[in-house]
């Protein structure tokens, strides 16, 4: 199959849809952006790459951080981990509280916020003040890229105006299940979610999910099948917060999104897909990301179904 045709294809038949949706407001550097950009990249598991839009260019990763340190932690832990965050789709927001509190501090799954933070958490137990590093070195190996880097303004935007987040650490705290200081929780999630990547990085990055857990830039494994299969597993059904049904519905596929506009998805054994665009649905995730998304798999019929 022509990739590099089906992208173009996708391209035209996006333009359509460019106009649809906010850009998130609620951190307010994440503005700053060009509202009708548009860019995709396919890299597949022999490292074959096709892009289209401005696929150089880096954007606010966000949530997409939430499977980066779930595969660090689950490389460190599993069971433990698995106490302090379940694995069912939350039916809720992103941001939110209301399940804590009847299921005693125990998020959902990992890739809402209040179990992204357990997972950060989780990693500062083991690498303290140099937490953040360890996931910003997670990324660039995977990615084979020590360029990425995070960006300060959108790191002081999230922290100034993370009063949802506070509250989410604070609630988990006093169910013990957040163990470190409150500052270093919040500091070091708001890092991970203020690092910047592009298209081109991010389809990099994910590879070692579709390719058993193995990075096929540098032949190592980052973590075992098993464990890359659970990431799927929890991208198919928990990567979308309260749309993940609808995702799974129309593309098919493993994936996640941010609210900078970026979501990535993988299609097994053969290729990792990100797409950005960085106006969003009223859930949180790229408009024409998921679109496109949809087009990809209705194209190629590469959906795992
Ligand atoms: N940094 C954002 C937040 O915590 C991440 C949310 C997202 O991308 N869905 O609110």
């Amino acid at each position: 199959m022509n990739y590099q045709e089906v992208l173009e294809e996708i391209k035209e038949e996006i333009k359509p849809h460019l106009k649809k949706g906010e850009v998130a407001n609620y951190i307010p550097a994440l503005q700053k952006v060009k509202k009708n950009d548009f860019a995709m990249s396919i890299i597949d598991v022999d490292l074959n790459e096709y892009h289209i839009g401005s696929h150089k260019k880096p954007f606010s990763i966000q949530s997409i951080s939430k499977v980066f340190t779930f595969a660090l932690a689950l490389q460190n832990y599993s069971k433990e981990l698995y106490k302090r965050v379940g694995h069912e789709p939350s039916g809720d927001p992103f941001n939110s509280l209301v399940q804590l509190e009847y299921e005693n501090g125990v998020p959902r799954n990992p890739f809402i916020n209040a179990g992204a933070i357990v997972t950060t958490d989780s990693l500062i137990s083991l690498y303290k003040e140099n937490t953040f590093d360890y996931i910003l070195h997670f990324i660039q190996d995977a990615t084979n890229d020590h360029s990425i880097t995070y960006n300060k303004e959108v790191f002081k935007s999230e922290l100034k105006h993370g009063h949802r987040n506070l509250a989410l650490i604070n609630m988990m705290k006093s169910f013990k299940n957040i163990k470190n200081f409150t500052d270093s929780v919040m500091q070091t999630y708001f890092k991970q979610c203020s690092i910047d990547m592009s298209t081109t990085q991010l389809a990099k990055s994910m590879l070692f999910l579709a390719n058993h857990g193995v990075n096929p830039i540098t032949n190592e494994q980052l973590i075992n099948e098993s464990k890359a299969k659970r990431i799927n597993s929890l991208m198919l059904t928990c990567g979308h917060y309260d749309a993940s049904g609808d995702f799974a519905y129309r593309v098919g596929l493993p994936g996640k999104s941010g609210v900078g506009g970026g979501i990535v998805a993988i299609v097994p054994k053969k290729m990792a897909i990100c797409v950005y665009s960085p106006r969003l649905n009223k859930f949180g995730n790229s408009y024409a990301g998921t679109k496109a998304l949809e087009l990809f798999t209705d194209k190629t019929g590469l959906s795992i179904f």
